[in-house]
């Protein structure tokens, strides 16, 4: 009786025993995840199905290897670290491995280990695997596009603020520098509006892989958006930045190509250091790209450093671009006259139109300032247009006024000379206001000549209008005595900052005597700019220059004022 109940029970048992058993072995595997029960020392005692699949192995392969042998070097010391961890009883969770595949590529496991505790002694440890590579891999990409641009593949704004930030941190109390180059495609606008969209970005990507060429361990390249760069070079000096500005230049050196068709593109570049010209980021960025705007207004393809003086008042160029929108219609714009006045007569019969904006909600805005913002913006077109017609406007009432030809000089700047139709614009207020053309000049300086091909092009059709043409800031840019021989110029301006120190410096009096000996010989007027005393207008006359403009004659005045004190019938010389 005894015995039998004896049976019955070691039969209830064992059937217990299976049941346990079987529940355990089907948690196991029917796991999604991989199971992998190993001894103390690592290796794998027993491994469940979705464990074999995950490393790619046998059931029979990983039976008694080491699991070691199939975690990734780099994850080794921290995976380890787990185990030990396990050892001590506790059940752990939220590591991420990488794992070695039978094939050999890499997957990412999440991992939670549990301690096999029998007859309360460790005996093992349970790592359950989770294969999360997908999205490892999902979150490798989000991480890769929000630092990249898609179009070029650059790191991106993001980036760089992030770049900058660690930079400044990392520079603070050093004593090397890092320096910011801020780049701007020349005429990149114009490009893009003629030759579209698609073309457009073909040549960012271009641009984009020949900046890329220049990274190296301190060198970083970011499209900050449209046609902007930007360039963080670190542990640099200002001679290293300087020689590097070089090189950056020089990468625009060829031509692009584009659908078989050849194209020159060249940068400007406002470069700014820290932490010499800003502790943050916003004001390197800021500062570098004031040192653009200055490369721009000063005719383009060159790099600038930034410097402290260079600081305009415009803060906030969107809500100055917003305003700039409205300010002919609103009629803010204003054209000031300053006489020229002939050296030797001192009679004037031709004066440079300066345009004024007095903005209603900002203020008086010098046009160093707003004009090279109109050229981004592509305002300059509007509003160049609008001082062209109001000169001529101007002509025609002076000339009748004092009876006899006044001439009237109007700036323009580099993107308006290439606007495909200046010709037809200038044409259409000569006609419309019956004036004679010599009697408009544009003033154009040596930077909006650098494609020489397209210059010769558009002076010859002005030429052939009839129109006065002359060279802005003679002097100042690049200049090349060949374009003087080669492009129908009238009329050299010899920049104010030669005739500034003529008194006292012997160079810049040799430099405005050749100047003015040169364009003499060649059949050109020679106008001084910036005459601001008297001995600087007696040794231009000595010096045989035959007009002058500045302060020492007038500052530049409005047309009522002119009216008033130069041209009243019969009379146009200084009072
Ligand atoms: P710019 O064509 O070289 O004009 C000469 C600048 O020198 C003017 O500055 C004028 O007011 C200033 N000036 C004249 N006499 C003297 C003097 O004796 N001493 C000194 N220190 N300065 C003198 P402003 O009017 O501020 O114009 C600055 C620049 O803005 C101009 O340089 C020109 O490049 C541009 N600009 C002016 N009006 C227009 C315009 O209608 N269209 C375009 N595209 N640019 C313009
Ligand atoms: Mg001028
Ligand atoms: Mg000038």
């Amino acid at each position: 009786m005894k015995k039998q109940l004896q049976n019955i029970m070691t039969t209830e048992m064992e059937k217990e025993i299976t049941t346990s058993e079987q529940r355990y072995r089907s948690i196991v595997d029917h796991n999604l995840d991989g199971i992998f029960l190993i001894d103390l020392s690592g290796k794998i005692m027993e491994v469940n199905p979705a464990g074999y699949k995950l490393i790619g192995h046998t059931k029979n392969q990983l039976e008694n290897r080491s699991i070691f042998d199939f975690v990734a070097e780099k994850d080794f010391n921290v995976f380890k670290a787990l185990l030990e961890k396990t050892q001590e009883g506790y059940a752990l969770e939220s590591l991420d491995c990488r794992f070695i595949h039978k094939k050999g590529h890499y997957l990412t496991g999440h991992i939670k280990t549990v301690p096999m505790v029998i007859h309360s002694e460790i005996m093992g440890i349970y790592v359950i695997i989770r294969d999360i590579s997908e999205q490892a891999k999902n979150a490798e990409t989000i991480k890769y596009m929000a630092f990249h641009d898609q179009l070029t593949g650059l790191l991106n704004r993001r980036a760089l603020l992030d770049d900058l930030d660690t930079a400044i941190k990392k520079y603070r109390n050093g004593s090397k520098e890092f320096a910011l180059f801020s780049i701007d495609l020349d005429r990149f606008k114009y490009l893009n509006d003629t030759l579209g969209h698609l073309y457009g970005d073909e040549i960012l990507k271009k641009v984009a892989e020949r900046l890329s060429g220049l990274q190296k361990n301190n060198c970083r390249v970011y499209r900050q958006g449209g046609d902007e760069f930007i360039i963080l070079l670190l542990d640099t000096t200002r001679q290293e930045t300087d020689r590097f500005a070089q090189k950056l230049l020089m990468k625009f050196k060829d031509s692009f190509y584009l659908n078989s068709q050849e194209y020159y593109i060249s940068p400007s570049i406002g470069i700014s250091i820290f932490p010499n010209d800003g502790n943050d980021a916003e004001t390197l960025i800021k500062n570098a790209d004031e040192a653009l705007y200055r490369v721009k207004e000063k005719g383009k393809a060159h790099y600038q450093f930034y410097r402290s003086d260079m600081n305009s008042k415009i803060t906030n160029v969107l809500q100055l671009e917003t305003h700039l929108r409205k300010a002919i219609e609103r009629n803010e714009l204003q054209l000031l006259y300053q006489p020229q006045v002939d050296l030797i007569t001192g009679e004037i019969s031709s004066f440079e139109a300066l345009i004024r904006w007095n903005s209603s909600e900002l203020g008086f805005i010098s046009p160093g300032d707003f004009i090279p913002l109109a050229e981004d913006t592509g305002l300059i077109i509007p509003i160049g247009n609008w001082v062209v017609e109001t000169a001529c406007r101007q002509i025609k009432r002076w000339s009748e006024l004092c009876d006899k030809p006044i001439r009237i000089a109007v700036n323009i700047s580099t993107k308006q000379f290439q606007q495909p139709n200046l010709v037809g614009v200038i044409k259409r207020s000569i006609d419309q206001f019956e004036i004679p053309p010599s009697s408009i000049e544009i003033e154009i300086t040596e930077g909006a000549m650098h494609d020489k091909e397209e210059t010769i092009a558009i002076l010859n059709r002005l030429k052939e209008l009839g129109i006065t043409i002359s060279v802005d800031d003679f002097g100042t840019g690049y200049s090349s005595l060949n374009y003087l021989k080669q492009l129908p110029i009238d009329v050299l301006k010899i920049d104010q900052s030669f005739v500034r120190d003529v008194l006292v410096n012997e160079k810049d009096a040799a430099i405005i005597t050749t100047i003015i000996h040169l364009g003499k010989s060649l059949g050109m007027e020679v106008i001084a700019e910036g005459v601001e005393e008297k001995k600087q207008a007696d040794f231009l006359l000595k010096a045989n220059c035959e007009k002058a403009q500045g302060f020492y004659f007038s500052k530049p005045l409005s047309a009522e004022e002119v009216e008033k004190r130069f041209l009243t019938k019969g009379k146009s010389s200084g009072s």
